[in-house]
């Protein structure tokens, strides 16, 4: 039996959240839509995967979701189906103040079950939030979260955005190939008291966004590049498939990518089988491969120590 009693705020321990006043990305999971290894799959990167000896390999990769903390307060950006595995694997309980879905594919939603489930034992502690066209898709997902008649768990992202601490979450629509359209999260911390300012994006499934809408979105108020790129890079070479049935930017695309080439950083994340992150030589300086767990920091590019020697895993 489960209660209320076992779920109270209470049991969120300090130790989680930031003390300091800097913002970071945690990528609780990495990996594309079936996750590394795949369970049918005997390719070489599924294979080291597996592991050695119960310890996974350096390519074991769950399904997407995202802490971002800034100062004492923590969202989550998507809920895979693992979502529950990521949090577990935290040092000590945590309850985001925020969750954000960017849409409604099981790989980035299934999560969200669990978390429905704790918002119904404690009322108006959770909220989760969602791109208006997606409200409704959840809502068919999780129709009994959804009682006839009352507003229901998740409210739509409004146009000026979320703040999560110092930082302003926003979702804006991107195409996702042959899957239609989703969206990505756009975060900002405005320069002030606190310090310089930074911008960042995350952008998990998307391919061929037009050049307008990467000027409106993925450059930093002065118009120069993002300070932080999180960016789904599902394989290293697709050119072998059709461009109408892709979703997915792979890593050669990413490359050339005008946008990408002028963040301060790239993290590329959503990796398949089809990604060996033992073989990232090839990534330039201030590129590199996300694994689970990997923690992002998010500052201005300038205020960056040196260049980071984490592209090489
Ligand atoms: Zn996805
Ligand atoms: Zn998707």
């Amino acid at each position: 039996m489960s209660g209320p009693a076992q779920n109270t705020p209470d049991h969120v321990s300090p130790d989680q959240t930031n003390s300091d006043q800097t913002d970071t990305l945690t990528l609780l999971g990495t990996g594309d839509s079936k996750g590394v290894p795949r369970f049918w799959c005997a390719c070489a990167v599924c294979a080291e995967a597996r592991g050695v000896n119960g310890q996974p390999g350096l390519n074991r990769r769950t399904r997407t979701a995202t802490l971002l903390r800034s100062g004492a307060r923590v969202a989550l950006l998507d809920a895979g189906p693992d979502t529950h595995a990521g949090l577990a694997r935290l040092s000590g309980p945590l309850v985001p103040d925020a969750v954000f879905i960017s849409h409604a594919h099981n790989d980035h939603l299934l999560g969200l079950g669990d978390l429905l489930d704790y918002a119904r034992f404690a009322p108006g502690r959770l909220r989760v939030y969602a791109p208006p066209e997606v409200v409704p898709q959840i809502a068919a997902r999780f129709p009994y979260a959804f009682p006839a008649g009352e507003g229901g768990p998740v409210q739509p992202i409004p146009p000026q955005g979320v703040p999560v601490g110092e930082v302003v979450v926003r979702a804006f629509r991107v195409p996702h190939g042959a899957n239609g359209h989703s969206h990505a999260y756009r975060l900002d911390r405005p320069a002030g008291a606190g310090g310089d300012g930074w911008s960042a994006a995350v952008v998990t499934d998307a391919i061929g966004i037009p050049p307008g809408l990467a000027r409106e979105w993925l450059r930093a108020p002065g118009g120069a590049g993002l300070d932080t790129l999180v960016l789904g890079t599902s394989f290293e070479d697709e050119s072998g498939a059709p461009l109408t049935s892709r979703s997915v930017y792979d890593v050669r695309g990413a490359l050339r990518l005008p946008w990408a080439r002028a963040a301060g950083q790239v993290v590329l994340t959503h990796l398949s089988h089809g990604v060996d992150v033992r073989r990232a030589g090839h990534l330039p300086p201030g590129w590199r491969y996300a694994h689970d767990d990997l923690t992002v920091h998010l500052t201005a590019a300038a205020a960056r120590p040196g260049p980071s020697p984490s592209h090489n895993l």
